[in-house]
């Protein structure tokens, strides 16, 4: 690893590093993957390259279309340098097509296509098991952010959704649902943070709704390592 400073954050799937620029920092993406708040745990081999190749495609992608990311480049297959923000506790998914959490907790059929795109926040707070919020919750009980930036993030998010259904419809791939975090640089400007992979987006194949993401290694499905490098190479192909 380049310009190793001081930990900073060590979360499930990635290590944040300082350097010597205050406003710059390295993440580093492991191989290690957990589900389920951590109850299931294991390794996929290069999921921290694929993982950090992906999100960097797809934050070019962003940046082109005028979207503020904190991605700076990509010096190493598993490392990002990335714009240091302030992060704002909240886990933004959007979704297209039903799955997951949404289909159990409304008995709705996975792979329902949703008429528009759904906008959900879930509290970043393990302990707690990451709640799912309304804008109330956000903006008056736990005051996260205001009103107005709640939809600005939401006018972001969709934004985002509608770029990324577009690039993933030339993988041949359907863009089921994702997650998002967001942060505010030095100017309190909203920026996209994190990462954009397979480990926080449900992408099926277009032709068999084969499943190419996370849940392969949630639901142990199988061919866990196969899947990402095929998600990578469409993505780099595309
Ligand atoms: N997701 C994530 N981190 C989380 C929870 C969800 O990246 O802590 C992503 C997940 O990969 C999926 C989307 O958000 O693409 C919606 O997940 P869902 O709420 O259905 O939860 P799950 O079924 O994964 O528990």
């Amino acid at each position: 690893m380049s310009n190793k400073g001081e930990k900073l954050y060590e979360g499930k799937a990635k290590v944040i590093y300082g350097t010597e620029d205050p406003g710059i920092v390295h993440a580093y993406f492991k191989d290690d993957a957990t589900a389920f708040n951590a109850l299931k745990k294991g390794t996929i081999a290069h999921k921290g390259t694929v993982n950090a190749t992906v999100s960097t495609r797809l934050f070019r992608l962003l940046a082109a279309e005028g979207i503020r990311t904190h991605f700076i480049d990509q010096p190493a297959p598993n490392e990002l340098r990335l714009e240091r923000l302030e992060m704002i506790p909240l886990e933004v998914v959007v979704r297209n097509i039903a799955a997951g959490s949404l289909c159990k907790r409304y008995g709705i059929p996975a792979g329902q296509v949703l008429e528009e795109p759904l906008v959900e926040f879930f509290y970043k707070a393990d302990d707690l098991q990451d709640p799912m919020l309304n804008d109330d919750h956000v903006t008056q009980v736990l005051k996260i952010v205001t009103r107005p930036e709640l939809q600005q993030i939401k006018d972001l998010t969709l934004k985002i959704n509608q770029a990324l259904h577009v690039f993933f419809v030339r993988c041949n791939l359907r863009l089921v649902d994702f997650k998002l975090e967001y942060g505010w640089d030095a100017n309190k400007a909203l920026v996209l943070g994190d990462e954009i992979s397979p480990d926080n987006c449900r992408l099926w194949d277009v032709t068999d709704n084969r499943v190419l993401d996370k849940d392969r290694f949630r639901m142990d499905m199988g061919d866990v390592e196969s899947s990402y490098q095929e998600v990578m190479k469409r993505v780099l192909e595309a």
